[in-house]
């Protein structure tokens, strides 16, 4: 059985090759390791508009941080005063101010003084891409504690809606740990490189307010109530941060520049593979403080070794240039 990193990576290779699991026809993307301050989810895949995808290419592949957002967002088509043309009290204006020329340096925006004032306008509408967020957890051992463990996260994550669908994927066969499960999240078996769905999930309305179950004590259950206007947010936050990431980002982490680094076909995706472990190695111990650890030997990374580079920097660039793709769609 694979360890759950390189298990992750499975998934979603197969869920970029094989989504949607229905017979609609959409376009979207997959990402990994993202969530909310509280929230982290396994992997997400996001749908998107292909108008409103490909407008937002025109800000850059790098995320806007929400307070560029925010000012992208209600930019002015034509010159105006940034405190008559934006929203007030979302944003304090000195974080507006700054957000604006970092916006401008970065080419997202356009700004000007007029008689001591700060003035901006859009270089381009900031578009509506994302239609809908589904949320993977991906558990593949999944045993009686660990499926008790991921229904508590699950039922948090149906009571808050922030994802239009939530699913667990798994490679176990155990049909009675799937009761455990709350009935509005989705069951998928992935077992051979193949996607079998065992459940279908229920819509989930981000639309709507939520409950954010802070404490499930023995008595009584401590909750907040989210509005449907900071959820809208928090997914618009997420959007750019997946936008940004995709699931190859692991390579920006782990050490391809490791003389032992490679990759391995994996049924639809490659996974990072350690010839000097003999085996698939993690995200966390594929680090510089890893005992094996071997730099690459320096004429390796010169320019044209043997062709672009050496090994680690061809596996960046072959990972780098699939993330672009997909944000091509
Ligand atoms: S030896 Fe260590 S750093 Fe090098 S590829 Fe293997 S796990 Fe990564």
């Amino acid at each position: 059985m694979p360890a759950e990193f390189s298990f992750e990576l499975r998934v979603c290779a197969a869920l970029e090759a094989d989504w949607p699991l229905d017979d609609r026809d959409t376009e979207f993307f997959v990402a990994r390791q993202l969530g909310t301050q509280r929230r982290r989810w396994d992997t997400l895949i996001l749908e998107v508009d292909p108008e409103g995808f490909a407008a937002r290419a025109r800000f850059g592949g790098t995320r806007l941080d929400p307070n560029l957002l925010f000012v992208c967002r209600h930019a002015p088509a034509d010159w105006q005063y940034y405190r008559d043309a934006l929203p007030e009290g979302e944003v304090p204006w000195r974080y507006v101010r700054e957000t604006i020329h970092r916006g401008a340096a970065r080419g997202v925006l356009e700004k000007r003084k007029r008689g001591g004032r700060i003035e901006l306008r859009r270089k381009h509408a900031y578009p509506d891409w994302v239609e809908r967020i589904v949320a993977v957890e991906n558990k593949p051992d999944l045993d009686a504690s660990a499926a008790r463990a991921l229904s508590d996260q699950l039922e948090r994550d149906v009571a808050l809606g922030l994802a239009d669908e939530v699913w667990v994927a798994t490679e176990s066969g155990d049909r009675a740990l799937y009761e455990e499960m709350p009935v509005e999240a989705g069951i998928l078996v992935f077992e051979d490189g193949d996607l079998d769905v065992r459940w279908h999930p229920r819509a989930l309305d981000p639309a709507r307010p939520g409950t954010r179950i802070l404490d499930r004590g023995s008595d009584a259950c401590e909750f907040e109530y989210v509005p449907a206007e900071r959820k809208a947010k928090l997914r618009s936050w997420l959007a750019e941060r997946a936008y940004e990431r995709g699931w190859r980002s692991y390579v920006d982490t782990m050490r391809p520049d490791c003389r032992h680094f490679d990759l391995r076909r994996a049924g639809d995706g490659y996974v990072p593979y350690c010839r000097a472990k003999g085996r698939e190695q993690t995200a966390g111990e594929c680090a510089g403080s890893c005992p094996e650890f071997s730099p690459e030997p320096p004429q390796w990374r010169q320019r044209g070794w043997p062709i672009e580079g050496g090994p680690g920097q061809t596996v960046k660039r072959v990972l780098d240039d699939r993330r672009e793709r997909e944000r091509r769609g």
